[in-house]
């Protein structure tokens, strides 16, 4: 047996009761409807004590009536779901966490602030979470299957491009095949990168010393700067480091950074900074390139999106690395802001919150 819900009518949006009689009823096909969910449903009261719920919440997680005002962490122990819970700007996306009863099956875990209380929904996610492990699973694959024949191809090309004798009606053939040949080998590489980001849920964090991997940064893109020409401006204000992972975030530095450098007419203006910020320390790299449309800004880190395909192509661009950016930063629970105007020029910034900076350490 379920304790009953309380339903204020005001929640009831296009439901008008005309008589006590009618809103009774109303109230009791309400009350069926959430009984009869797939997906359990249950109010939680203001001291986080389970104050009602469905069938299917009592199947889950093994309710009893005398279970009700009992804390909902007596429940669900995963420490996700209490970051979740507890965290003041409840996600809207939910959390992903492995079934208590059986590790092979994944629940989402969904609240909606309800006045002073909170609903808790619960989905069965394990297919979804299924088809993406293989989604997963298939990219890394087919990635690490084709870098040994790209290599071999690679080498030839490499050899054949280098023979003094090559008839020149061939040697533009060559030349396109080993300029293809790299772009795959890169495409290749970015895939691979982007699924062990994915897979490694728990990676090594080291203290970072960022003035030395914003150092190493810069002059990567100097030696990368050499046939755009543009100012490149490093500005570092504090000497505090990260906890993080320092492979993967070189790799999303630089990806923001050769990104400026790409697109911005030759002769432009780059800078790159690190600062301290209220929440904790912000990398920035601000270009007066081309600029990015607003109705784009949204949909930068899906894999494979490009605003322009033959410019991205053009400059040896993946397609993928705001994608890699996007997850590294994930890693690291740092947001990425986009700020730009068509045109005038883009600013992207990482910023990290204070958990993950370090200041540095004393010798
Ligand atoms: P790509 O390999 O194509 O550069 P990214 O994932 O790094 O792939 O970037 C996705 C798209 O975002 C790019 O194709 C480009 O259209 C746009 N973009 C990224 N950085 C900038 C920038 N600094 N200025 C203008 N457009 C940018």
């Amino acid at each position: 047996m379920s304790n009953t819900m309380p339903i204020d009518n005001n929640q009831q949006g296009t439901l008008e009761p005309t008589s006590e009689k009618n809103a009774t009823d109303q109230l009791n096909k309400i009350s069926s409807a959430v009984q009869a969910l797939k997906d359990a449903v249950i109010l939680i009261n203001d001291d986080d004590g389970l104050e009602w719920w469905n069938q299917a919440a009592e199947d889950l997680l093994l309710l009893q009536v005398t279970d009700k005002g009992q804390s909902i962490f007596d429940f669900i122990s995963a420490p996700e779901f209490r970051q979740y819970y507890q965290s003041t700007t409840i996600p809207n996306d939910g959390v992903h966490i492995e079934s208590w009863r059986d590790a092979k099956r994944y629940l989402k875990c969904e609240i909606t602030p309800f006045g002073d209380e909170k609903l808790l929904i619960i989905y069965d996610v394990t297919r979804l979470h299924n088809l993406e492990e293989m989604r997963r699973d298939f990219v890394g694959n087919v990635s690490h299957e084709l870098r040994t024949p790209l290599t071999v191809m690679m080498g030839y090309l490499e050899n054949f491009s280098h023979q003094p004798d090559m008839p020149p009606h061939w040697r533009r053939g060559f030349e396109l095949m080993t300029q293809q040949t790299a772009r795959m080998n890169r495409i290749v590489n970015d895939l691979l990168l982007l699924s062990r980001i994915e897979i490694e849920e728990a990676h090594e964090l080291t203290y970072i010393d960022m003035t030395k991997l914003l150092t190493h940064v810069y002059d990567d893109a100097q030696a990368y700067n050499q046939s755009y020409g543009h100012t490149i401006h490093l500005q570092i204000d504090t000497y505090d480091g990260l906890q993080g992972s320092e492979m993967y975030l070189n790799s999303a530095l630089s990806n923001l950074v050769i990104n400026a450098i790409k697109y911005t007419p030759k002769g432009g203006d780059i800078s790159i900074s690190w600062t301290k910020t209220s929440e904790g320390c912000k990398f920035a790299v601000e270009d007066n390139g081309i600029g990015i449309a607003s109705q784009h800004i949204e949909r930068l880190t899906e894999r494979f999106y490009r605003i322009d395909k033959g410019r991205s192509r053009a400059t040896g661009g993946t397609g993928l690395g705001l994608a890699i950016v996007k997850h590294v930063l994930y890693q690291h629970e740092a947001k990425l802001q986009i700020d730009s105007v068509e045109g005038v020029g883009s600013t992207f910034s990482m910023v990290f919150p204070a958990a993950y900076v370090r200041s540095a350490p004393t010798s």
